[in-house]
């Protein structure tokens, strides 16, 4: 009986070749949290900037956008780039909340998940994308998480999904350069699924301390030029992996400091207005990697990071996960993946 298997098993090998020795695709998230659509567009705030140092690098340069992201801003030529509105492109938390955890909740999950209404590290209750594609027997161990922020293991709720999440070892120090150097660790032996958590962003805007909150995005920037570098120059990941880079959600304007916070001031049912950042609804989607080219959408038809999920799915060619009550894959596959 053993033997017969064998030889079937063989045939089938025999007969699809391609398929017996193509390596699998892979798909990279990295989210660099609360990194404002207006720094990615149009880089530094000049209102916003004193010191001379900071001006020098990022304000009196001849293209600002550039000084700050300019691997990042590449995806508009070499991917899709969506949220820039000045350039009428739209892209939204369809979450209530407009903060973290429902953000990483939406994006995982693939629709708003009411419930969460907090950034406390409670489990989330929904299934996130990671947690269904951790729960076949080819990604079982594929999965990783390499996070700065300690909630990250609620949201894709480690207890029940076994998710191995990397947190920084000195939780005191910053932790975005502590992220990197462990997803480092990994580059060269990719696994299928990752999701990296950049915050620098999101802690140094809270603080106001806008230089540092653009050295992080610069620092995050950076990171994903040499993520990418790493993956297109392995021959087992080249041109089989998908990068995608988002943000959980945006903050408020400039004006009277409100881009130090976000939210939508909503609390138990109300919205309280001194809490409300118009427009930190208002965020960034890029993406590229097989296929990927173009993602038009507009103010009257906004991307969704509820659409981030499904997109991954489809990036690895796994659509029958999605489920029916998921966001639809972002319309960024010109070919098929
Ligand atoms: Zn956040």
């Amino acid at each position: 009986m053993r033997g017969v298997l064998f030889a079937l098993a063989a045939l089938a090998a025999l007969s699809s070749p391609a398929l017996a020795q193509e390596p699998p695709k892979n798909v990279v998230l990295v989210t660099i949290d609360g990194l404002r659509w207006e720094e990615l567009f149009r880089g530094a705030d000049p209102d916003l900037v004193r010191d001379a140092e900071t001006r020098a690098r990022y304000v009196d340069v001849p293209d600002r956008a550039q000084a700050l992201a300019p691997f990042l801003l590449g995806f508009a030529q070499t991917g899709a780039l969506i949220g820039n509105r000045d350039a009428g492109s739209c892209a939204l938390v369809s979450n209530d909340f407009w903060f973290s955890y429902p953000g990483y909740a939406e994006m995982l999950g693939g629709r708003p998940n009411p419930r969460v209404r907090y950034n406390a590290a409670i489990q989330n209750d929904d299934v996130t994308v990671l947690e269904r594609l951790i729960r076949r027997p080819e990604f079982a161990d594929q999965v990783r998480v390499f996070a700065e922020w300690n909630a990250v293991p609620a949201i894709v709720n480690t207890e029940r999904s076994g998710i191995p999440v990397s947190l920084p070892p000195d939780y005191e120090a910053p932790h975005d350069p502590q992220v990197m150097t462990a997803a480092r660790e990994v580059l060269a032996d990719l696994p299928r699924v990752t999701w990296i958590n950049l915050g620098g962003t999101d802690t140094n805007a809270h603080a106001g301390r806008y230089p540092d909150y653009l050295a992080s995005a610069s620092a995050a920037d950076a990171f994903l030029s040499e993520l990418w570098t790493s993956i297109e120059t392995n021959p087992r990941t080249a041109g089989r992996t998908t990068l995608i880079v988002t943000t959980d959600h945006g903050r408020g304007a400039s004006a009277r400091n409100r881009w130090r916070g976000h939210g939508s001031g909503r609390w138990r049912g109300i919205v309280v207005p001194g809490l409300r950042h118009v427009g930190s609804d208002a965020v960034w989607i890029a993406a590229r990697g097989p296929g990927i080219g173009g993602g038009s959408y507009g103010m009257e038809n906004c991307a969704t990071v509820s659409q981030v999920a499904a997109t991954m799915l489809r990036s690895i060619d796994l659509d029958e996960e999605r489920q029916s009550d998921m966001a639809p894959a972002l319309d960024v596959f010109a070919t098929a993946p």
